[in-house]
């Protein structure tokens, strides 16, 4: 995966005429830290896990990036993906560098106590290494605002009151109205902002999204509002197909009281094997679950003229390749979920003010950092001929650059 994310720079880094020296003091991470976390599980056994944090470069301010707790967590991944946070940060312009880590734990088989000490275990760990003006985690694949309720306890235990070195908290807990559903509500602004450039809406289109968890969720909720037809969902289980538009709010019941998309049951709604959801007729595809999706070998069965990032890194090389030679155009990762760095920044600063912002006040203002970060990426990418994913990279490489030069290496 740390492969994939440097063919992108280093394709970017061509393109502006980069020095391999220069490329080598971005592309590396500043920082990789390795910890044990050991709890004793509740039938006394002793349960042991690696934990990572990778912090890959602060010139913009204080690292800030996910933790996932997945037992594919890794140092590769963690470093690809902290690669990822440092452009996406750059990109959506908020004064962050980027970091990433996680445990290799897998949640489902851990209690609640369980999940609560290995979350613990993990803060004693890499305390004096995060911090609210250091290093600032937040939720990803498997941590919610529980996990991260934890950490701020833990942290602050150990350090003083500092509600900042999280975010993602619950909105109870010095967490952010709007921040659940902050990624999906970017994405939307962003292909909101896309079509309008070619005066469409997101009314005139039809949508697939694979996965269904905090973001693809949202998202769905945030077309169907705005007239687009969702015409079909998946998660790890299946997929459901409505060619006629899904009744989403229906599909979204469902979920909060099953957990899953089986068992959904509506006229003109079919459930169809999982993967299958890639290939479904529709106008704009949106992956919203894992890694890796698109390759060489599925990426000309894509029907789907628009491909838009929720998920991170769900493309590899070879497909974006046969995408950009094949007229489909594709928002990137860095781009499309930055609404979720960008509403965490909100509750960052909010959390530093001691002061509670309105739901409104913070999706006007998502919509903005959305909409300048859009207007930046598709303006380069128009004048300079690349594609979406190059401009974007241009664009954040750039400005990690310039504060590189400007604080002096
Ligand atoms: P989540 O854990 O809430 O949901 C993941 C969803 O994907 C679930 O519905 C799950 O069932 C589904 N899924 C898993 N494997 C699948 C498969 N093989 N096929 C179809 N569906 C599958 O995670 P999330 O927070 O929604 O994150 C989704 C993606 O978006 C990840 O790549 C994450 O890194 C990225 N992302 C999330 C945020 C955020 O704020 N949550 C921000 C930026 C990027």
């Amino acid at each position: 995966m740390f492969d994939q994310t440097t063919y992108f720079f280093r394709r970017a880094a061509k393109v502006m005429g980069i020095g391999e020296r220069v490329q080598r003091l971005l592309e590396n991470p500043q920082r990789v830290v390795k910890v044990e976390v050991a709890i004793e599980r509740e039938n006394g056994d002793l349960a042991t896990y690696t934990g990572f944090r990778v912090q890959h470069n602060n010139a913009r301010g204080p690292f800030k990036g996910g933790l996932r707790f997945h037992p594919t967590v890794d140092e590769d991944h963690s470093t690809a993906l902290a690669a990822l946070m440092t452009w996406k940060a750059a990109i959506a312009d908020v004064p962050y560098g980027g970091a990433k880590g996680g445990i290799n734990c897998d949640p489902r088989e851990l209690s609640q106590g369980e999940l609560e000490k290995v979350t613990r275990r993990f803060v004693q760990e890499v305390h004096e290494v995060i911090g609210p003006q250091r290093d600032i985690p937040a939720p990803d694949v498997n941590t919610n605002a529980q996990i991260m309720a934890w950490i701020m306890n833990e942290y602050s235990r150990i350090n003083g009151f500092a509600p900042a070195v999280v975010t993602g908290k619950p909105v109870e807990l010095h967490g952010s109205p709007g921040r659940d559903e902050a990624t999906g509500l970017g994405v939307t602004f962003c292909i909101e902002n896309w079509l309008a450039r070619q005066n469409e809406e997101i009314k005139d289109k039809t949508y697939a999204i694979q996965g269904f968890g905090n973001v693809g969720n949202f998202l769905a909720h945030h077309l169907d509002q705005r007239g687009g037809k969702v015409v079909a969902v998946s998660d790890v289980g299946t997929a459901l197909v409505n060619p006629k538009g899904l009744d989403v709010e229906a599909v979204r019941r469902h979920v909060d009281e099953t957990g899953v998309l089986e068992g959904y049951k509506a006229a003109g709604t079919s459930e169809i094997p999982r993967d299958d959801l890639l290939y479904v007729d529709c106008d704009v595809m949106v992956p919203a679950a894992l890694g890796g999706v698109f390759t060489k070998d599925n990426a000309k069965d894509i029907k789907a003229k628009l491909i838009v990032e929720a998920a991170n890194a769900p493309t590899t090389p070879e497909a974006d390749e046969y995408f950009e030679n094949n007229g489909v155009v594709v928002l990137p990762d860095v781009l499309a979920n930055a609404g979720g760095i960008i509403v965490s920044y909100f509750e960052w600063v909010q959390n530093i003010q001691q002061f509670r912002w309105e739901l409104e006040d913070i999706r006007s203002k998502l919509n903005r950092f959305m909409g300048k970060a859009c207007d930046t990426v598709y303006d380069l990418s128009d004048r300079k001929d690349i594609s979406k994913r190059t401009a974007a990279y241009v664009v954040a490489i750039g400005r990690v650059g310039k504060a590189t030069v400007l604080s002096g290496i």
